[in-house]
């Protein structure tokens, strides 16, 4: 998940990274306050996870308190690219001599990290990188080694940056190893005109992987900006929404996955990715078909499960308690295979709920549930 800018200061300052005194707020008048104690001068800055906040206009240096009021007024409740800006940080404002540009990246195809650097950096940055590559510094990181002092160096003369910013550079490595962090950016990095390098701005996106190590960030998870993928997760559940109409439930990743191809081999296109995982209960199936059957693109769901760890009779128990108790309107079709499939082919048949269709081969059920979802 990505933090807010005032996270990733508190997470730079911690590791030893110069940053301006600051403070977040989400009252106007309560701005005037942190101005006054800030000196009366401040930036005030729209707290939104997405960039590009200082062409939006929700970067604003603000003269005194009352300035800092007004123009906190103003950036709160702003939408900066499809976020409503609901906190403004109040920062010391810093003289700038010179904006740097510098990121650590994961470079996933590579299996590294990649370290991207500029000496021209600030707002223009991705012009920069468009239209002069080479002004961009880009060394690859290996993650054993790490940048350490000298690798940092070599990073700093390959952007052009001062040696100053070497030390600053070790700590952002330290930042996004000791932080969990997929991305740390730091955009501007500023040498101030009493020649110190403060950052300025900083993004640090956290692996998702590691989130119970990094319980303080809490759950407010902004990668779930879909409600059903918010409810799925919410029930421990792997769901991601697709934009088709074949609702598509499997029991591990990469049997969904191929339920999608074979769903879309056939000529429709599926609604979702659902993964019940390797050791599904009943009442786990029926959150399943409970996540799939609310989304309203859905016309037909397909149930492939391959039993394993989890026999079929169980997941069929739980595809029969999750109908009676959803009692759903949208067909589904069930192929069941592997640990028990007979026992759990025998409880569909005896119970005969209209809604529910049996085919014994993953082909055929995903032809019969693709006809289902395009008819009329
Ligand atoms: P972004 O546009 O979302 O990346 O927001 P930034 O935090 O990077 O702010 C945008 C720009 O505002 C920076 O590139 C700086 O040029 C400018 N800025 C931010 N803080 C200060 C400050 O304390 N003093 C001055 N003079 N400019 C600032
Ligand atoms: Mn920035």
């Amino acid at each position: 998940m990505d933090l807010y800018e005032h996270q990733a200061r508190e997470l730079l300052a911690e590791h030893g990274v110069l940053v301006p005194r600051a403070e977040v707020t989400d009252s106007a008048a309560q701005a005037r306050r942190i101005a006054r104690a800030l000196g009366g001068r401040v930036v005030v800055k729209a707290q939104v996870r997405t960039g590009g906040r200082g062409k939006a206009g929700g970067v604003s240096i603000a003269a005194d308190p009352p300035a800092a009021e007004r123009t906190a007024r103003r950036i709160l409740g702003m939408d900066i690219k499809g976020h409503r800006v609901g906190k403004v940080m109040l920062a010391e404002p810093v003289d700038i001599d010179a904006e740097f540009y510098v990121s650590y990246v994961l470079d996933r195809a590579a299996g590294r990290f990649l370290a991207i650097a500029s000496a021209e950096g600030g707002m223009d940055i991705e012009e920069v990188a468009a239209s002069r590559p080479d002004a961009v510094a880009r060394i690859p990181v290996d993650p054993a080694e790490g940048v350490t002092p000298a690798k940092a160096a070599e990073i700093a003369a390959a952007a052009g940056l001062p040696p100053q910013t070497v030390d600053v550079l070790v700590r952002l490595w330290q930042v996004l190893v000791r932080e969990d962090a997929l991305l740390v950016e730091v955009n501007p990095l500023v040498r101030t005109r009493q020649g110190r390098i403060v950052a300025l701005d900083g993004k640090v996106t956290l692996d998702d992987n590691a989130r119970f190590r990094q319980a303080r960030w809490g759950s407010d998870d902004p990668g779930h900006h879909d409600p059903l993928e918010a409810a799925a997760a919410a029930k421990g559940l792997n769901y991601v929404r697709l934009d088709g109409e074949v609702g598509v439930i499997g029991n591990g990743a990469g049997l969904v996955m191929s339920t999608l191809d074979v769903v879309a081999g056939c000529g429709a296109r599926p609604a979702n990715f659902l993964d019940i995982g390797g050791g599904a209960s009943a009442e786990v199936m029926a959150a399943g078909l409970d996540v799939v059957l609310s989304d309203p693109a859905v016309r037909a769901v397909l149930v492939n499960v391959f039993g394993g760890i989890t026999a079929c009779d169980a997941v069929a128990d739980g595809i029969l308690r999750a109908v009676d108790r959803i009692r759903p309107a949208k067909p589904l079709v069930v192929r069941l295979d592997g640990n028990n499939a007979v026992r759990g082919r025998a409880l569909l048949d005896e119970r005969a709920h209209p809604l529910v269709q049996q085919v014994p081969t993953m082909d055929g059920a995903a032809r019969r549930v693709a006809d289902l979802a395009t008819a009329g």
